[in-house]
Parts: structure tokens; C-alpha cells; sequence
């Protein structure tokens, strides 16, 4: 009897067993057993260092010393420019402040010239022009109360409205503008996070998205207690795994995230599979088309294939896109649509025992200003679908013109990653050190390209200012590549020295605590 006994715990201590190996096994193949190892790892060096500071001392003054040669190597002091750290006793005249404002800004890049490759949309003067002009008309006013205002709440209904119409939402649709893209993430991440609790009473909420996601994302995560769980890219064709998509699914999930496209590689995730494990497993989906949601319209219209993205699939229960970027409208708007109330009601916030009186928000702001208001609803009015067309055809003739480019260098194996739907392209090599290709590009020819990693990688958003580009742009790049084939050094110094740097930093919490310690010097007087 008891050798029976003894027998099935045996049987079960094996399955048990077996079990554990089998999950520790899967998490390993599809990298979470990494994500997993690097959490304990974080956690125990966070301990380490509040348990023994003193050992942790030559770590941080390395960190420190790092920065602050980084700092004084990037923020050198302006020529001809007085520093004000106290408030003058007596107010400036006019007359100096503008003098002093023109100097100031002459350190600036001037995105206008065509070699900025991100942050800026720059179209043309007389568009620019009537944008400034309504931003500075209502730039005073506060869209914090809608029945003070009627103007704001007017255009702000207005542009939404046009947004939901772009996008396919059907008379149901609702949304809100924010400040940017960030602030539609934080809202979108804030929204299922409270649904997810009120219908289902998921306390440990998780979304699944792709590792090229935006890191609002993560930041929402962080800011709201949401577990991020990251889907790798497939080393073959640069998209996302959606077998490791779908095991990431659990009963956690509060939401399932892709992006049209996604910002580093400008490639489209596959939103209509994405959609199929929505439906699959009944849960809302979220697309990110901060860069792409006011390009992609237009670029079907022109007759190119775009992959569908919005709400004419049905399991899109948000989409994101900012009007600040491709909408062509000045810094600080964005539009956040959901599909119908029943989403969007999560978002807002109400609270009646405020002394001050009822108090009901709908984003994260408080004060908003006007002017972005204004300025998003005249440049949408006045581009219109023909002005939208029209840059969105001329950006992609430089697009492709540049991609196909890059295919004929003859040296350097420059390859672009993935096949670039819009106006976003990233190239990689093989042979040559990418960045330190970006450092020649810049220092010798003014470029401003953006780096990346994992793969190394250069960045390009297309923005009107490039049209046109693509011939000095290409000459540029053959003779920088000939330059970091001819000087192998060129990868010891540079971006390509600190991302290399950086990468090669063991643990993930020490990396954080370099780019920690970058922000606190870089808003720091000295
Ligand atoms: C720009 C961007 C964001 C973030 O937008 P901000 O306006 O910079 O806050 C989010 N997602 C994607 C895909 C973006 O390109």
C-alpha cells in the first residue's frame, strides 16, 4: 500500500517536474526567461545597493564623471548670450529680450533646412503662417472649462470629429485631444487599465505589445501599475512574433497594442492577426498611429497599399494619432478616439467635494491652453484632403528615391530594414558601424540622423522639409561610409562609442541609472 502511495508522489513529483521544466523551457525560447532573469537581477542589485551604499560608490562616481564630460561636450556655453538665474531686479525692455531670444536661438538646428530627421514637421510659410496666427489668437485661453470658452469646445469637437471621419469611426465614435502622442498613450493605457477593474476586477493588469511599440507605453505602464509584456521581432523578417503574441495572452491581459506603423523602423505591425487574438480572446485592441494616423489616410488615397489599421477593423477599439506631427499643427495636440463611449467613459475623471466647486477632466491636464486647439483645427481646415495628398505623394517620391538609393551603394552593405510602408525609413549595415556613419553624416555634412539599437540602426522620418533631398543626401552617405571603412577608429569615438557603451553596461538598472543621472545634469545649472 505504501509503496503505492509512494509511487504516485513519485508519478506526480514527475509531472510536476516535467511541468516546470516544459514552462521554464518556453519562457526561454521565447525570451521571457531573459525578461525574467533581468527582473531578479534588477531587484537584487537595487537591494545591494540600499543595503551596502558604500560598495556602490565607485559605480555611481564612474556614472558621474561619464555625464558630466557627456554634458560639457554637448551643452557648451552660448556665444553672446547673458545667463539669467536670478529674476532681474528691473524688467528687460523688449528691445534686449528679442536681441537676446535671436542669439539664443541661432544655436538651434533649422528643421526648415531639410537635415533634422525627427521632432520637427515643417511645411511651408504660408501654412505656417495662418497655424501661428490662430495659435496666437487664442493662445490666452484656457480649454480647462468648455462652457467658458465656446470657441475651444467648438473647434475641439470639430477636429475630432474630422479625425473620426479620417480614421473609418462609424457614428458611435468618440474621442479627445491631448497634447501628443504620449498623453493619448498615458490616456488609452489609464482607460482599459479602470475598465479592466470595473468589468472584469483585474487587479494585476497586463498589456501585450511589440518590443517597437513607443515607450509612452512603458511609461504608462510605470505611471499606472501595468505590466508590460514585450513581444521580440523575428530575426528573419523584422516582424513582430505572433505565435509569442498570442502565449503572452493571459487572464491579466487588459489589452493588446500594435502600431501603424511602429516609429523606429517605420514598419506596419500586423494589426489585422493582432485583431484575430482580439477577437479570439475577447479583448480591446489599441493601435498607436501617432505618426502614421495622419499620413496613412492619405497615402490609400494616392493608390498606395496600406495594410488596414483603423476602425474599419472591428476589434480596434482605440486608435492614437497626433495631429503635431503629419496633421502639420504646432506642438501639444494629438487626438485619442475610441470606438464608442462605453471606452472612452474610463477616461474621464469626475470628483464633487472639491470646495472649489464640481470638477469633472477628461485627460491629464488641468489648464490647456487654446492656442494648440486653434492652431490643430487651421491646419487641418486649411491643408485639406488636396494639401495632405500633395506632401503625402511628393515625401514619398523622395522615400522611395532614397530607399532605392541606398540599394545601389556600392560599399558598406547599407541595408533598409523591413519594407518601409510610409515615410519612415531605418538602414543597418553589416560591414560598416551604422553609427559611426551617422557621426561622419553629421559632423562632416550636417545631417542630423537618429540612432538606434537593437539592431544598430539610423532613423529617418520624412517630413516635407525633405523633398528633394535624396541626391546630396545619397552623395553624403557614399562618401561617409568610404570615410568609416577607411577609419576603422572612427567606431571608438562618437554616438558609436556610447551606444556601444551602453550596451555593453551587464546589468539594465545601471544603464537606467546613467540616463537618470544624463537628465538630472542636463536640467541642472552646471
Ligand atoms: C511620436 C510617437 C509617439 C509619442 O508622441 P509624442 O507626441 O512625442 O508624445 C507615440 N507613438 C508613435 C508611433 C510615435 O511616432
Amino acid at each position: 500500500m505504501e509503496i503505492v502511495i509512494d509511487k504516485k508522489i513519485n508519478i506526480t513529483h514527475a509531472i510536476i517536474l516535467f511541468f516546470v521544466i516544459s514552462k521554464v523551457y518556453k519562457s526561454y525560447k521565447n525570451d521571457s526567461f531573459k525578461e525574467l532573469l533581468e527582473h531578479y537581477k534588477t531587484k537584487f542589485y537595487k537591494f545591494a545597493k540600499r543595503t551596502f551604499p558604500s560598495k556602490f560608490k565607485s559605480i555611481d562616481e564612474e556614472i558621474n564623471q561619464e555625464v558630466t564630460q557627456i554634458i560639457s561636450e554637448n551643452f557648451p556655453p552660448m556665444k553672446d548670450v547673458d545667463d539669467q538665474f536670478e529674476i532681474p531686479k528691473m524688467g528687460k525692455g523688449k528691445e534686449y529680450i528679442l536681441d537676446q531670444l535671436e542669439k539664443i536661438h541661432s544655436n538651434d538646428v533649422n528643421p526648415d533646412e531639410g537635415k533634422l530627421f525627427a521632432y520637427c514637421y515643417p511645411t511651408n510659410k504660408d501654412h505656417e503662417e495662418v497655424v501661428i496666427k490662430a495659435h496666437n489668437m487664442f493662445v490666452h485661453l484656457n480649454a480647462l472649462n468648455p462652457l467658458a470658452f465656446q470657441s475651444l469646445r467648438k473647434m475641439e469637437v470639430e477636429v475630432i470629429q474630422m479625425a473620426i471621419n479620417m480614421l473609418n469611426g462609424d457614428h458611435e465614435a468618440k474621442g479627445t485631444m491631448t497634447t501628443g502622442g504620449t498623453e493619448s498613450i498615458l490616456m488609452a493605457m489609464k482607460s482599459y487599465r479602470d475598465r479592466a477593474l470595473d468589468l472584469y476586477g483585474i487587479k494585476d493588469p497586463e498589456v501585450v505589445l511589440p518590443i517597437t511599440a513607443h515607450p509612452a507605453f512603458e511609461k504608462a505602464a510605470k505611471y499606472f501599475g501595468i505590466t508590460t509584456r514585450y513581444i521580440q521581432l523575428n530575426k528573419s523578417d523584422d516582424q513582430v512574433n505572433l505565435k509569442e503574441y498570442e502565449t503572452k495572452i493571459n487572464k491579466n491581459t487588459i489589452l493588446l497594442i500594435a502600431s501603424a506603423p511602429q516609429y523606429p523602423h517605420g514598419l506596419m505591425d500586423p494589426i489585422e492577426s493582432i485583431a484575430k487574438l482580439a477577437e479570439k480572446y475577447k479583448l480591446p485592441l489599441h493601435v498607436d498611429a501617432c505618426i502614421g494616423g495622419f499620413f496613412l489616410p492619405w497615402l490609400e488615397k494616392c493608390g498606395y497599399k496600406v495594410p488596414p489599421f483603423d476602425f474599419r477593423i472591428k476589434q480596434v477599439t482605440s486608435i492614437s494619432a497626433d495631429i503635431h506631427k503629419y496633421g502639420y499643427a504646432t506642438k501639444g495636440s494629438s487626438v485619442l478616439l475610441f470606438k464608442n463611449n462605453e471606452y472612452r467613459k474610463y477616461q474621464f475623471i469626475a470628483y464633487t467635494q472639491w470646495p472649489g466647486g464640481l470638477f469633472v477632466s477628461p485627460s491629464m491636464l488641468g489648464t490647456r491652453s487654446g492656442g494648440n486647439i486653434a492652431a490643430a483645427w487651421t491646419s487641418i481646415v486649411s491643408m485639406g484632403e488636396n494639401g495632405y495628398i500633395d506632401y503625402v505623394s511628393k515625401i514619398m517620391a523622395t522615400s522611395h528615391a532614397i530607399q532605392n538609393g541606398i540599394k545601389l551603394l556600392p560599399l558598406g552593405n547599407i541595408e533598409v530594414i523591413g519594407s518601409p510602408v510610409m515615410s519612415i525609413i531605418s538602414m543597418r549595415s553589416n560591414i560598416v558601424n551604422i553609427h559611426s556613419v551617422a557621426d561622419v553624416m553629421e559632423k562632416k555634412f550636417g545631417w542630423k540622423l537618429e540612432r538606434q539599437h537593437r539592431p544598430n540602426s539610423i532613423h529617418m522620418t520624412l517630413s516635407p522639409s525633405h523633398i528633394g533631398i535624396e541626391k546630396k543626401f545619397l552623395e553624403n552617405l557614399k562618401e561617409s561610409v568610404q570615410d568609416v571603412l577607411d577609419n576603422p577608429d572612427l567606431s571608438k569615438k562618437g554616438s558609436a562609442a556610447m551606444y556601444n557603451g551602453i550596451n555593453n553596461i551587464p546589468l539594465t538598472a545601471i544603464a537606467d541609472d546613467f540616463l537618470i543621472e544624463f537628465l538630472s545634469k542636463t536640467y541642472s545649472k552646471n
